[in-house]
């Protein structure tokens, strides 16, 4: 059985007393949970040495929501995921459509830090999805084929067990208009088919899938009640430590 693992991207917020706030009410709140769910948070980059200390010894795993695809070097402004793993760091979320949007970032490009942080020892949680768009002219499925077959491109078996996908319709985030269980189930499913298509079934039924689109304490339990659906990865929800944690009770409910 697949553990439902419940991240927040907390992108641009949070200085280092908002951080240490919002972790304190996280680690209060988690007392309550059986360890049946994996919770992560991704804070940005300078928020990450404080919450390094202040998640050590609880089950609350450290990510971050970017790296550079370069070891080292003349890259300003870049951090390398030796960084961050040297910060704690297990996860790092990768191709987020705001990454790609604003940012310029491509599949190709996407690949490159996929296998550098496969590289590095962390954890990707890989982000694919469409527009609104894309949706409406039914190239939903051509739009996340084509993104699943260049991130994933050239990775083997062994490397596809170790990442987690996150499908989340660019016209879903932050939007407050989540795409139904059913929408969501189908799209997971696909991308289920896709990796099959890459490696086989067995790894294709071992890959966490998670949904992020305005998934809220309100709709969660819906979505993550999904087959496909391996947990879930929150932005404006993960903001608040009561209404992430109303998250990942829906999750742990789902799991007993
Ligand atoms: C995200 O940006 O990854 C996200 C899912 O945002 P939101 O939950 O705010 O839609």
């Amino acid at each position: 059985m697949r553990k439902k693992i419940i991240a927040g991207n907390w992108k641009m917020n949070k200085d280092i007393h908002e951080t240490a706030a919002l972790i304190a009410g996280l680690t209060e709140r988690l007392k309550a949970f059986r360890d049946n769910v994996e919770v992560v948070i991704c804070p940005p980059f300078t928020s990450l040495v404080v919450a390094q200390s202040l998640v050590k010894g609880t089950s609350i795993g450290l990510g971050a929501q970017n790296m550079s695809q370069h070891d080292d070097g003349a890259f300003t402004g870049e951090i390398s995921g030796q960084m961050l793993c040297a910060l704690g760091c297990r996860y790092v979320i990768l191709g987020h459509s705001e990454r790609r949007q604003y940012f310029g970032e491509t599949d190709s490009t996407v690949n490159a830090k996929l296998k550098k942080a496969l590289a590095s020892g962390l954890t990707p949680i890989v982000c694919v999805g469409e527009t609104l768009e894309e949706r409406e002219k039914n190239l939903t499925e051509s739009t996340i084929s084509l993104q699943i077959k260049g991130v994933l491109h050239e990775l083997s078996s062994a490397d596809l067990d170790r990442l987690i996908i996150a499908y989340e319709p660019v016209w879903a985030i932050g939007t407050g208009r989540n795409a139904t269980p059913a929408q969501a189930n189908d799209v997971h499913r696909l991308i289920r088919r896709l990796v099959s298509q890459i490696s086989g079934w067995p790894s294709a039924e071992k890959v966490r899938i998670q949904y992020g689109g305005s998934m809220n304490p309100q709709n969660a339990a819906d979505l993550l009640s999904q087959p496909d659906v391996d947990g879930g990865l929150i932005g404006g929800a993960s903001l608040k430590a009561e209404a992430f944690m109303a998250i990942v009770r829906a999750a742990s409910e789902i799991s007993a």
